[in-house]
């Protein structure tokens, strides 16, 4: 702008010139340097080179030849102004076209309703409007500029774009402790999100009978979060009486709003299975209205019959809830990863039956991987939840442990699978814990 008022030539009004706001496009577009406009770098060489001589002595009639000189180079930069406002009529009108056109590499055409406002090009009021971006805001280039940024489209907006939130339905934060105290944390969640709630879950009863163990979670739970209290199947075999007591005592609080994990695993040996079944009803005989956190596990194979064993797994299971409980008895399929059939035979028989998906889903593979991607696809909306099962079972290619803090990874890889977007994903997951846990 400077260099435009140095060379304003007398009787040429400021007004008549176009002032360069700054916009980006523009910016960014070399003026060709001219004689009568010295670059920066040469007006300082010239003055340093003025300093190191003296002043030359003004010849006779240099008077004369300075009005002469001066009368060419006003016609010169008249003529240069007048190309130079051509010029930039030119540029405005080509940037006018871009703004108005789809965006490059995209589909996306002009909005005609409930897009963005942005101002493109130089000048005054040159407007275009465009419609909302996809999420995450990525830069796109208009023409020569630098484009539209993020920073560009929150001022725009108005307000910065509102960060994830998350629910992890179900981990185990005495069992993170563990972790931690062995070894370091490994690297950072690609999906950061802020965890607004979660389920705690303390399935060891060899930590929560120590005196005072609940009293403590208690007075440490944050607000949003549940805790469940249970026996996971694998400790049913040989498991102490002792242990059993111990759980009877934890359900007797009433803040305690889940019996988790209880279930059946038959990825062990079939020499605990009886164990396991004998454990699973009289754990279902102490829920008293709690949400069941069911685990339920085979092995890849069949059971005589030749029923597949998950299949049979959830069967038996459902059937012994069926038997000792009511029809509206909440019921949370932990780490789920059946079938579509598995899907609608848990909602028809539970009007409350929600499916907690972890990280697994990240490296679902061999002969069911489509089918249980199916059988996420098949989850109806508001019975779908997000869980990290922390510290198992990281999203891969991360290995390692985790914490609740990886959620919204979780959350991207099962959001995909539905091919949903992340944060009305994220949302939604958090109503259905909500609701299930009864939390606010
Ligand atoms: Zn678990």
């Amino acid at each position: 702008m400077e260099r435009e008022e140095i060379l304003l030539p007398p009787g040429v009004e400021l007004t008549d010139i176009e002032v360069d706001v700054g916009s980006a496009p523009e910016e960014a577009l070399p003026e060709p340097p001219s004689e009568a406009e010295p670059t920066k770098i040469e007006c300082m060489q010239q003055a340093s080179e003025t300093r190191s001589e003296d002043p030359p002595p003004a010849p006779a009639g240099a008077d004369a030849r300075k009005k002469e000189f001066s009368e060419a180079e006003l016609a010169k930069k008249k003529r240069e102004l007048n190309r130079r406002r051509k010029e930039r009529a030119k540029r405005a009108k080509k940037t006018k076209k871009l703004a108005q056109g789809p965006l490059p590499g995209t589909n996306a055409g002009p909005s005609t309703s409930g897009g963005l406002t942005v101002g493109v090009g130089r000048g005054r009021g040159l407007l275009s409007t465009w419609p909302r971006p996809p999420h995450p805001v990525e830069c796109s280039s208009i023409g020569r500029g630098r484009g539209i940024t993020p920073k560009m489209l929150e001022e725009a907006l108005g307000e910065s774009p509102r960060p994830l939130r998350a629910f992890d339905a179900h981990f185990h934060p005495d069992r993170i402790k563990i972790r931690k105290g062995k070894t370091e944390l490994q690297g950072q969640p690609l999906h950061p999100v802020e965890v607004v709630g979660g389920v705690w879950n303390f399935c060891d009863p060899v930590r929560y009978s120590a005196p005072g163990f609940l009293d403590r979670v208690f007075d440490e739970l944050p607000e949003g979060y549940a805790v469940a209290v249970g026996i996971h199947p694998k400790q049913a075999y040989g498991l102490k009486r002792y242990y059993l007591e111990a759980l009877r005592s934890a359900l007797a609080d009433p803040r305690v709003r889940g019996l988790s994990e209880l279930g059946l695993d038959w990825s062990t040996d079939d020499s605990e299975w009886g164990a396991q079944e004998q454990l699973f009803e009289q754990l279902l005989g102490l829920s008293t209205g709690r949400v069941l956190v069911l685990h339920l596990r085979g092995a890849n194979g069949s059971r005589p019959g030749n029923e597949p064993i998950p299949r049979a797994v959830h069967k038996l299971a459902r059937d012994a809830i069926r038997r000792r409980c009511p029809a509206a008895q909440r019921i949370h399929l932990h780490c789920f990863m059946g079938s579509p059939d598995i899907v609608d035979e848990w909602t028809s028989a539970f009007r409350y039956a929600y499916f907690g998906v972890t990280g697994s889903a990240s490296y679902y593979n061999g002969a069911n991987a489509k089918l249980k991607r199916l059988g996420i696809r098949s989850i109806p909306g508001n019975r779908l939840l997000i869980e990290t099962d922390a510290p198992y079972l990281p999203v891969r290619p991360r290995h390692g442990w985790q914490t609740e803090a990886f959620i919204g990874d979780v959350g991207q890889v099962v959001a995909s699978i539905r091919g949903v977007p992340l944060p009305e994903f994220l949302d939604q997951t958090t109503i259905n814990a909500r609701e299930l846990y009864c939390l606010k």
